[in-house]
């Protein structure tokens, strides 16, 4: 297994149960317990497990979910919990089965990593860096070129040396070398498809203020076409929030210090995160990533293929963050190697079917995210969309409008989200809501008593881009009673 992200930990735990033994080659030195690493600089943005991961890890690992709780991540009921600025403006919040679990993605790696290092079958090969890969004879890999960190050797790094081994598992990340390594065995490079640039993240960690009481713990201000920049803050346990603000880096940057941060929060479709900002206290410093849109490296186009040489995770495909496929996806990787090695009951000539499955999981989220990204500046010169495309696209529009003035619209799209759906669903109510349209009326500002900066009595309701403006509060859904009653303008 070449790398210990969460795909290359996942497919290890995948492969336990069909080796001898799981050789995971990282170049990091571990880490004991949730530790900042260089391998990893993504850790440092805001997370969200959404359900399909979580389902998939505790399949992976029984009782994971307990343990990640207990360390320290938060499960977040949607939309009771949250204040969400989806597209159309506001969503109501309600009861409801959906949760989505977010915090410090060093936690998530630790529990999982401690999980494997529990395992007398598994190896971690630390301060080791894949190379490249070792071919036999009939388009096979027998084994792995790796070559162990050296401080004293000229660049850091020792002589090369190989690994047997029966199978080859790429999950070195975005950055993954496979295509040379292909290519230097004469098989070619993969076609890619890529999406989107131009976009990047910035995020910083708080205390709340001090005294600060929210019937909310998780906001979210989604981008517009015209603002298409998100901010998102996150409970990460301890009390404390990982706020990011992501989108397109745009003319002025990304910011750099805190300074910079709030301006930015101030810059996006409501001021609410700004005003929680302010009186929040910063517990380091912002930090900055450009980031890797939409690339699909298409190795199941491939027509000469090494067998037993697999490529998975960010390695293989790599989604826009937000729209949080990135764990789903490698987890569900894993649980496909399992299954097809369960079922093909040998690592040998089963890489040919594994391409084939694993591109189509892939092809899955692609369509979620790039139907997602459409109206956003940085899809600019992406593949046009099929027309089935631009339909779910449209439905899904409808359906962001009629979100804030309709619970079942607002599920829908919420289900879609996260990834509980692979797109909205179009239930008889969701369907009638986003064939209905956006209700007038429906109030400009959160769903919250207990948010922000108190507003002057009298001063007029602040815009939200992007979303109608409404005059009339009334309750958000006529069938059923909120549990937390929309405010009367003036009223905060
Ligand atoms: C800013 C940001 C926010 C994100 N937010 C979310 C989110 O909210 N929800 C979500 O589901 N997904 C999110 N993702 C995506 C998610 O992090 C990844 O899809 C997921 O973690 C799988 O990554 P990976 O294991 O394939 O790669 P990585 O996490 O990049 O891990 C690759 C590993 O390989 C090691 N390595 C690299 N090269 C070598 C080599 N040659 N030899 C040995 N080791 C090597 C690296 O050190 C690293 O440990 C986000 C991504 C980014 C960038």
């Amino acid at each position: 297994m070449i790398g210990s992200g969460l795909a290359g930990l996942t497919a290890a735990q995948a492969l336990v149960d069909h080796m001898e033994r799981v050789t995971v080659v990282e170049r990091d030195r571990l880490p004991r317990g949730p530790r900042r690493r260089r391998g990893v600089p993504h850790a440092r943005h805001a997370h969200h497990l959404m359900p399909p991961g979580l389902q998939g890890l505790e399949q992976l690992f029984p009782g994971i979910t307990r343990e990640l709780h207990a360390a320290g991540m938060v499960r977040v009921r949607v939309p009771r919990d949250t204040l969400l600025l989806g597209p159309g403006g506001w969503l109501p919040r309600f009861e409801s089965d959906l949760a989505m679990t977010t915090g410090s993605r060093d936690v998530l790696d630790a529990v999982v990593r401690d999980r494997l290092r529990a395992d007398p079958k598994v190896t971690f090969l630390q301060e080791h860096e894949a190379v490249g890969l070792r071919a036999g004879r009939h388009d096979t890999v027998t084994g792995l070129w790796v070559r162990g960190r050296d401080r004293g050797a000229p660049g850091g790094w020792g002589e090369p040396r190989v690994i047997e081994a029966e199978f080859v598992v790429d999950a070195s990340g975005d950055a993954s070398r496979a295509p040379q390594w292909l290519a230097e065995l004469g098989y070619g490079t993969p076609p890619e498809s890529v999406s989107g640039t131009g976009t990047g993240c910035a995020s910083a960690l708080f205390a709340p203020p001090v005294g600060h009481v929210a019937d909310w713990t998780y906001l979210r201000l989604m981008a517009s076409p015209d603002t298409p920049r998100e901010g998102v803050l996150s409970p990460v346990g301890d009390g404390k929030w990982l706020v990011s603000i992501a989108g397109s880096t745009g003319p002025e940057g990304l910011p750099a210090d805190h300074a910079g941060f709030l301006r930015a929060a101030g810059g996006l479709r409501h001021p609410l995160l700004r005003e929680v900002l302010e009186g929040a206290v910063p517990l380091g410093p912002v930090y900055r990533s450009r980031l890797a849109q939409n690339r699909w490296r298409h190795y199941e186009r491939m027509r000469r293929w090494p067998d037993q040489f697999l490529v998975i995770g960010d390695a293989l495909a790599t989604f826009t963050p937000s729209h949080g496929q990135g764990i789903p996806v490698a987890v569900h990787s894993a649980l496909l190697l399992d299954a097809l090695l369960r079922s093909h009951g040998s690592p040998v000539g089963v890489t040919y079917r594994l391409r084939q499955n694993l591109a189509r999981q892939v092809a899955a989220a692609w369509r979620t995210a790039t139907t997602a990204d459409l109206p956003f500046p940085w899809a600019e010169g992406a593949e046009p969309p099929a027309p089935g495309t631009r339909l779910r696209r449209r439905y899904a529009d409808r359906l962001a409008a009629a979100a804030p003035g309709s619970r079942r619209a607002a599920g829908a799209l919420l289900e879609a989200q996260l990834l509980v759906t692979p797109a909205p669903s179009m239930r008889p109510g969701a369907l009638a809501a986003a064939l209905r349209g956006p209700r007038r009326g429906v109030p400009a500002e959160p769903p919250s008593t207990t948010h922000g900066a108190p507003r002057r009595k009298g001063a007029p309701a602040r815009r939200v881009t992007g979303a109608p403006a409404g005059a009339d509060p009334f309750p958000v859904d006529q069938l059923s009673v909120d549990p937390f009653p929309q405010l009367a303008p003036g009223s905060q």
